[in-house]
C-alpha cells in the first residue's frame, strides 16, 4: 500500500494540535518522532540540493569542455584548410616556376636550358641505338640563324623585331611539328632537334623550313618585312659528343652564311 505522506503529516499535525493530548506520553513520543522526521527531511533536502548543484556543475563543466573541444576542432579544420590552400598554391607556383625556367618568354618556345635537356635525352637514346647497330636514322641537330636581323631592328625598331621573332618562331615550330622540337638557342638563333632522321630527310625538312621563312612576309608600318634564315645541319656520328655534334652544326651554319645566306648546309 502506498503511503500518502501529505495526508499522514496532516493527521500528525492535527493530533499534536489538540490541547487535551498535549501531556499524553503517546503525544510526546509522536512529537519527538515528528521533530526527528522534520530534521531528517531538512538534511535530505540539503543533500538533494547539494547533489543537484554538483550535477549542474558537472553539466556546466562538460558543456564548456565540449565547447572548447569544438572550438579547437574548428581551429584545426581552418588550419588544415589554410595549409591545403597554401600547399596547392605552392604546387601551382612550382609548376609556373618550372615552366618559366624552361620556356622562352618572348617566343614561348623551349628556351636554351630546355632544349639542352631534350638534346641530352635524345643523345643518350641515340648512343643506345648506335650500340645496337641501328645507323640508318640518327639524331640530327639544325642550328638556325636569322639573316641580317640587325637590319630589321635598325629599320623598324626593337619592338617590331620582337614581333618578327615571335612570328618566325611560330612558323618554324609549325614546320617541324611532329618531327622534332625547336627551341630558342639565344638572340635570333634557334636549334632544332630531330631525334631519328636520315640526313636526306633532315636536309629536305630544313630546306622546307628555309623556304617557308623566305616566302613569309611580315606587315609593319605599311611595309612588308622579308627575312630569311641560314641553317647548319649535323647528323650524329660514332664518337660524337654533344659538343662535337653541336659544333659541326655551328660550322655548317657558318658555311651557309659564307655561302650567301638563305641556305641550308649539311656538315
Ligand atoms: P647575320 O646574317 O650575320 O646573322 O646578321 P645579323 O644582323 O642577324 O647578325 P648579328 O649577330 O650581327 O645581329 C643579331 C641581331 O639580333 C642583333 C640583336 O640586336 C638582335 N636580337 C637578338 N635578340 C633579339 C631580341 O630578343 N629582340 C630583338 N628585337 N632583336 C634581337
Ligand atoms: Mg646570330
Ligand atoms: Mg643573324
Amino acid at each position: 500500500m502506498k503511503t500518502d505522506f501529505t495526508e499522514l503529516e496532516k493527521i500528525i499535525q492535527d493530533i499534536l494540535a489538540v490541547p487535551e493530548y498535549r501531556d499524553h506520553p503517546a503525544s510526546k513520543a509522536l512529537k519527538q518522532l515528528w521533530e526527528i522526521n522534520q530534521d531528517q527531511w531538512h538534511r535530505m533536502d540539503r543533500l538533494t540540493r547539494l547533489s543537484d548543484s554538483y550535477q549542474d556543475m558537472m553539466i556546466q563543466r562538460e558543456r564548456s569542455l565540449s565547447e572548447r573541444f569544438d572550438k579547437h576542432l574548428r581551429q584545426l579544420e581552418k588550419m588544415t584548410r589554410i595549409s591545403d590552400r597554401y600547399q596547392r598554391s605552392l604546387r601551382q607556383l612550382n609548376i609556373e616556376l618550372e615552366k618559366t625556367s624552361l620556356i622562352d618568354p618572348l617566343t614561348e618556345l623551349p628556351n636554351r636550358r630546355m632544349i639542352m635537356k631534350r638534346l641530352s635525352q635524345a643523345f643518350e637514346s641515340q648512343q643506345e641505338k648506335h650500340q645496337q647497330g641501328d645507323q640508318v636514322a640518327n639524331l640530327v641537330v639544325a642550328m638556325i640563324d636569322i639573316d641580317y636581323f640587325k637590319k630589321v631592328n635598325d629599320e623598324f625598331g626593337h619592338q617590331v623585331g620582337d614581333d618578327v621573332l615571335i612570328a618566325l618562331g611560330q612558323l618554324m615550330e609549325k614546320t617541324v611539328e611532329g618531327l622534332g622540337i625547336i627551341g630558342r638557342w639565344g638572340g635570333e638563333e634557334f636549334l632544332v632537334i630531330l631525334p631519328s632522321h636520315t640526313s636526306a630527310h633532315a636536309l629536305a625538312l630544313m630546306e622546307r623550313l628555309r623556304s617557308n621563312v623566305s616566302s613569309y612576309s611580315f606587315d609593319a608600318e605599311n611595309k612588308t618585312i622579308q627575312t630569311s634564315v641560314s641553317v647548319g645541319i649535323a647528323s650524329y656520328q660514332a664518337e660524337d659528343s654533344m659538343d662535337t655534334l653541336l659544333s659541326r652544326a655551328d660550322n655548317a651554319l657558318y658555311l651557309a652564311k659564307s655561302d650567301g645566306r638563305n641556305s641550308v648546309i649539311l656538315g
